[in-house]
């Protein structure tokens, strides 16, 4: 997806040089000459980042974006401010006015690239973020608290490197209100640092005294607990090669020195918001892949995760010379509960079972639902002697209490339980599953309420 950009001055010169170099980085241009018009397409259209000059007869700058901020259909869409002086006092009236980031003409190129790209992925997650949370909340399942404390600006744990003095210092004591930040001279003790504790962004001096700040760069991002770590580098004037070299190593962000404090807050409030959205994203995808892999009923493993996860174990037991036994419960006579209860009843006792069957095997015991009242233990590093301990307890723990299914009801169920154990090299995962049903079979036969092991 290409990124809209709304470009808006007064001077139609600056609002074509603009145009012509966001349109080079293939972004999609729309321009306005004065605030009512932008504040109107940002009501009508779809914009992802807004270049605002500052200095605008009728409603300025400032003003506009304070109306963009004040209203919910464009309180998200991120605002540049591009002033005409290095003012500070322009910038900090911009920062209260909810401004995301600034420019100063004549606008650099690198400059407006990396803010421009930086801010309009921002927009898409925080897109992404809006969809999520009113789709969770259509199915009820309601996950606003964790999505406002990310859409809130709370503070960050911040790691800064920097080897000067004076610089550090500067950056430090800007910090020090907002965020919770630590400094570190040495980029190898930098990264431990973050490869032991969490951080949500990592500053960086490209020049150190002693050492390179870009290899940290590199370094960060190769590892995989700091991969998704933001970076925001800190340059020198004339330092636009290796600059460029950065953002082509993945820093998403860069100060130029002496370091403005209202740019330095503004951009490290941009990447920490953007790492939170991604964080939680991420972690969705892992959530939705753990429900594909699980039964929604129980809770326990589903038949496709186990049938892979057999696989794996016996390519291990091959390797190692492990043992590897395998169980087969089935409830004994449950039409009967179904027919007796009512399907919910039936449902209940599944439940139950199915806790059970996992409190009464280990942690490192893989328990699945095979499908309807048909449950199996993979059980690593188990022999034929422990596996049959093992049946006992899963038999001994269904027929020793009742289920209770209603407020005042309990019923007593029983199981059958077959095993069967791994035989060695040429033994598949589908001949052992075969054996272990067999056996689960003979139980069902020789009475139910049993464990049989195959005689293999
Ligand atoms: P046996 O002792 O021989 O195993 O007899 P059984 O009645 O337990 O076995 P059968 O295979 O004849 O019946 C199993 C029943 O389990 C039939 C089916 O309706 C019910 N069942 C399967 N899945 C579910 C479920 O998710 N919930 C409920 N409540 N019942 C289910
Ligand atoms: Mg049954
Ligand atoms: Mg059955």
């Amino acid at each position: 997806m290409t990124a809209r950009v709304l470009v808006v001055d007064d001077i139609l010169a600056n609002i074509k040089l603009l145009q012509a170099r966001l349109e080079a980085e293939y972004f999609e241009v729309v321009t306005a000459t004065n605030g009512k018009d932008a504040l109107d397409i940002c009501q009508s259209q779809r914009i992802d980042v807004v270049l605002l000059d500052v200095m605008m007869p009728g409603i300025d700058g400032f003003e506009v974006c304070r109306l963009l901020k004040a209203s919910p259909q464009t309180l998200n869409i991120p605002v540049v401010m591009v002033t005409a002086l290095d003012q500070a006092s322009d910038k900090i009236q911009g920062l209260d006015c909810g401004a995301d980031d600034f420019l100063t003409k004549p606008v650099d190129d690198i400059a407006l690239v990396t803010r421009v790209k930086s801010l309009a992925r921002l927009k898409v997650l925080n897109d992404e973020m809006l969809m999520r949370l009113t789709t969770s909340r259509q199915m009820g399942l309601s996950d606003d608290d964790v999505l406002a404390r990310i859409l809130k600006d709370g503070p960050g744990r911040l790691l800064v490197v920097d080897d000067h003095p004076r610089s550090s210092q500067r950056v430090m004591s800007a910090l020090a209100k907002v965020h919770e930040a630590y400094i570190e001279t040495d980029p190898r003790a930098a990264l431990i640092h973050l490869a032991e504790q969490p951080f949500d962004l990592l500053i960086v001096a490209l020049n150190l005294e002693h050492s390179d700040g870009l290899r940290l760069c590199s370094q960060v991002r190769s590892l995989d607990r700091t991969r998704h770590l933001p970076i925001l580098i800190m340059a020198d004037p004339g330092d636009e090669a290796r600059l460029l070299r950065g953002l082509d190593l993945g820093i998403n962000d860069y100060l130029m020195r002496p370091v403005d404090r209202p740019e330095l807050l503004a951009r490290i409030k941009t990447q920490i918001k953007r790492k939170r959205f991604s964080d939680y994203l991420r972690n969705q995808i892992r959530e939705s892949v753990e429900l594909s892999i699980t039964d929604p009923l129980t809770g326990l493993h589903n038949r496709r995760y186990m049938e892979r996860h057999l696989k794996t174990l016996i390519a291990d037991a091959e390797r190692t010379g492990r043992a590897l036994s395998v169980l087969v419960a089935d409830i004994d006579h449950f039409k009967q509960v179904n027919d007796t209860y009512g399907h919910d009843a039936g449902d209940v006792v599944l439940q139950e079972f199915s806790r059970r069957f996992r409190a009464y095997t280990r942690g490192v015991d893989l328990a699945c639902r095979l499908g309807g009242e048909e449950f199996l233990i993979i059980m690593h590093d188990t022999d034929k002697a422990l596996a049959r301990q093992v049946g006992e307890r899963v038999r001994e723990c269904v027929a020793g209490l009742p289920f209770r299914i209603g407020s005042n009801q309990e019923i007593w169920v029983t199981a059958s339980v077959g095993l069967a154990t791994w035989e060695g090299e040429g033994d598949s995962s589908e001949a052992l599953f075969k054996r272990a049903d067999n056996a689960l079979y003979a139980a069902k036969r020789q009475g139910r309420n049993q464990v049989v092991a195959d005689a293999a």
